[in-house]
């Protein structure tokens, strides 16, 4: 009998099945039935051919136009060549030695040509495609003379066309699919949906959605199906989350309570200001997490400057009251070392001396390491901040009970439970971000995580005016922008411009610059730092202006001198890339300019905004962009300016970005792969499925009356573990 679970080669057969896994990697049956397709075609209407991406391989559905067959003339061998049409435009594909060709591909001829889009002498052509000609083998046409309705009925039938390799065309696929569900024993006990939630939501069952969704006979069948499987989606994934915060509420840890006159209440006493009204509530919550026997498992997120990282340090100093470490991680080793220094002025002299913050990167020498690592172990370094050289295994603390992540979306999952390990029992968790989340966003990746947001900024925060300088109507203003710079100078202050490029050949690594925010053939060049930094050298308006520049370039002691000579204001303007984004703290800096700015997302403008107007001063923002007036990439930069919502701004971010930007491994940790469902647009589902899979956890949390439910969880593991042990 073969299942969901069966290995595919009892489904497809062995050679099948090994091609399968070596162009797709399915394994079981459920695997291949997880292929959905990418759209559907038919065979009454052609695919347009004008519209083929040259280099991707694709699928055509159209007529044979001509075919001929031609010999060399100084050579052996022959060539054929096939004119394919669609009625308006034409393509031709080309084979070697393949005179049978002609015979095969009889002129009117309807069918699928699958193959890579390339260009030979200015035309676009298909290379060495697989063809299937509509009628070919299994293929029954009907003949309209015969049976009317039934030739009606072939030509309207929606054809998946799947996501195609160039060893596995789309028609393989689907065949194999077909084989899978011509043998596949479902019933009702398989469907991952109990019965009530799925007569509420008008679902399909289980095994009708799964062929529906492969073999429609209209297109009204994939419509429903795929609805029925983007529930399916959302509920498995919710559940998922659910039961792994269900589950972890039943693990058990030591409780951590700040003590009467203890570090914490040392450290509230010594604040030279008050905290802010969503501080205290945020640290109520926290502590009340901590002082319970289940580990904490909490989102904190806030704008920049809001003041979360005195809410961790809060938290830390009490888990030191109990005797406990805490450990912070940070994305990069220039973070580690701010927050190390922000944590040290935060405790003061007194508390630091005795708390002993210890910094733990990659970049020190044998002996700091060493010595770092037996504080760490003999539990007399109560907070500990490092980088990912904290996860290495030689790294062995002496009772950690807390975990802070900084911008949880710069770390995966893996590395984040890495830390956790490292604790006797499991330690509490903090995670911090200054990226405003959607809550659709917060319950797809943060689904298992408590969420508490700081909305406030301290008080005595001088805001910040943004501007756009439309370079397009007023390409003059661009002097403007540097004399006011140099009037934040004279006054002392201090100003960041960032560019989109490094220099003038490339783009700063692994940066979020949009390149279809704007045509690329009519780009014109991008700012880039090294040029930037060397004409503003030069230019009158800033003589004087102690300038200097950072980038992702520059070793790590480069960056880290010219971001110290920054902050100890013996620098005045920093040419950068993206690289201060995250948490750079100088709170003399009153100015950021960013130019071409439609080149960077809506959120990651926001986040460049938030590193000025950080001290006494109020902030200034000049957004400077060559997009002309009412095009997109314009209007994105448009948004920025007028609203310092973060919120506001990453649900537009949401709405505008393409779904892997916000879900990408990066951000999720690859914990969500997404087939059909859409954060931006199912929120409501994605909602619904929550609320329905809390009902079945609550009840139910190891899910003994679910098996189909449980077991759709355990594939979606294995496929996850699956693809985190290809990454490495
Ligand atoms: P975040 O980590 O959210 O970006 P920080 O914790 O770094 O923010 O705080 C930014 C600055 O505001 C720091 O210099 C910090 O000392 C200060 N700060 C934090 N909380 C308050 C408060 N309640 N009142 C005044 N200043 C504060
Ligand atoms: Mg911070």
């Amino acid at each position: 009998m073969v299942g969901l679970d069966s290995k595919l080669s009892g489904a497809v057969g062995g050679r099948t099945a090994a091609m399968l896994h070596r162009a797709l990697g399915v394994e079981t049956v459920a695997d291949l039935l997880g292929i959905y397709p990418r759209r559907y075609a038919h065979r009454g209407e052609p695919t347009p051919l004008d519209s083929v991406p040259e280099g991707e391989v694709v699928t055509i559905v159209g007529t044979v136009v001509s075919v001929s067959s031609r010999g060399f003339k100084n050579r052996r061998g022959s060539v054929q060549t096939v004119v394919i049409g669609d009625g308006r435009s034409e393509m031709s594909a080309t084979f070697f030695n393949q005179p049978w060709r002609v015979e095969a591909l009889p002129r009117g001829a309807r069918g699928m040509f699958s193959g890579k889009v390339t260009r030979f002498r200015g035309e676009m052509q298909l290379t060495h495609p697989e063809i299937r000609i509509f009628g070919d083998g299994d293929d029954d046409v009907p003949d309209p003379a015969v049976d009317v309705e039934r030739a009606k009925r072939w030509a309207q039938q929606p054809l998946p066309i799947y996501p195609a390799t160039a060893s596995v065309p789309t028609w393989k696929v689907a065949d194999s699919i077909a084989h899978a569900l011509d043998v596949l024993e479902l019933d009702e006990g398989d469907d991952p949906i109990p019965e009530d939630v799925r007569a509420a939501h008008g679902l399909l069952p289980y095994a009708e959605a799964l062929e529906k969704l492969h073999r429609p006979a209209v297109d009204n069948d994939w419509r429903r199906a795929r609805d029925t499987l983007r529930y399916h989606e959302a509920f498995v994934l919710q559940a998922a989350l659910l039961q792994q915060k269900a589950l972890s509420a039943q693990s058990h840890t030591i409780p951590r309570r700040a003590a009467d006159g203890g570090y914490a209440d040392r450290l509230d006493a010594e604040l030279p200001f008050e905290l802010t009204a969503d501080q205290s509530l945020v640290g109520a919550e926290i502590a009340f997490d901590l002082a319970r026997e289940t580990p904490m498992n909490r989102l904190v997120q806030g704008e920049v400057g809001s003041g979360k990282t005195l809410v961790a340090v809060r938290a830390m100093a009490a888990v030191a009251d109990s005797g406990g470490q805490s450990a912070l991680l940070a994305p990069t080793e220039v973070l580690a070392a701010q927050h190390l220094r922000s944590i040290v002025r935060t405790l003061g002299p007194e508390l630091s001396a005795e708390l002993m913050p210890t910094l733990l990167t990659g970049q020190l020498s044998a002996a700091e390491r060493r010595k770092a690592m037996l504080r760490i172990v003999s539990g007399q370094a109560k907070i500990v901040v490092g980088t990912h050289a904290l996860l290495s295994d030689r790294v062995e603390f002496f009772d950690l009970g807390l975990v802070v992540v900084d911008e949880q979306h710069r770390f995966g999952v893996e590395q984040r439970e890495t830390l956790r390990a490292k604790g006797k029992t499991p330690p509490h968790l903090l995670v911090m971000t200054a990226t405003p989340i959607p809550r659709t966003v917060a319950m797809t990746v943060f689904g298992d995580l408590d969420i508490s947001t700081i909305t406030q900024l301290p008080a005595g925060r001088q805001g910040i005016d943004t501007f756009v300088v439309p370079l397009a109507e007023r390409p003059d203003w661009i002097n403007n922008v540097w004399r006011r710079a140099r009037e934040e100078i004279a006054a002392g202050r201090q100003v960041f411009v960032v560019c989109p490029a490094i220099s003038a050949k490339d783009i700063e690594e692994g940066d979020d610059v949009d390149d279809e925010a704007t045509d690329a053939a009519s780009r014109p060049p991008r700012a880039n730092v090294v040029e930037l930094y060397e004409s503003l050298s030069r230019n009158p308006v800033l003589d004087g202006v102690r300038i200097g520049m950072l980038h992702g370039r520059m070793s790590s002691e480069e960056k880290d001198a010219a971001m110290g000579a920054f902050g100890r204001r013996e620098l005045d303007l920093l040419v950068a890339t993206t690289v201060i984004e995250v948490g750079v703290d100088v709170p003399n800096a009153s100015v950021m300019i960013v130019l071409d700015a439609e080149l960077f997302g809506v959120s990651q403008l926001h986040q460049l905004r938030g590193r000025v107007g950080r001290g006494g001063e109020p902030g200034l923002c000049l957004l400077v962009t060559r997009a002309p007036r009412d095009s997109f990439a314009r209007d994105r930069v448009e948004a920025v300016a007028g609203t310092l919502d973060g919120f506001e701004l990453a649900q537009i971010d949401l709405e505008l970005r393409r779904e892997g930007d916000v879900l990408g491994a990066r951000q999720s940790g690859g914990r969500s792969s997404l087939r059909l469902l859409r954060v931006a647009t199912d929120g409501e589902l994605i909602g619904q499925a929550r609320s329905d899979a809390a009902s079945v956890v609550d009840a139910d949390p190891t899910l003994a009356a679910h098996p189909a439910l449980r077991r759709a969880l355990e594939r979606r593991l294995d496929e996850q573990e699956r693809q985190f042990l290809s990454k490495g």
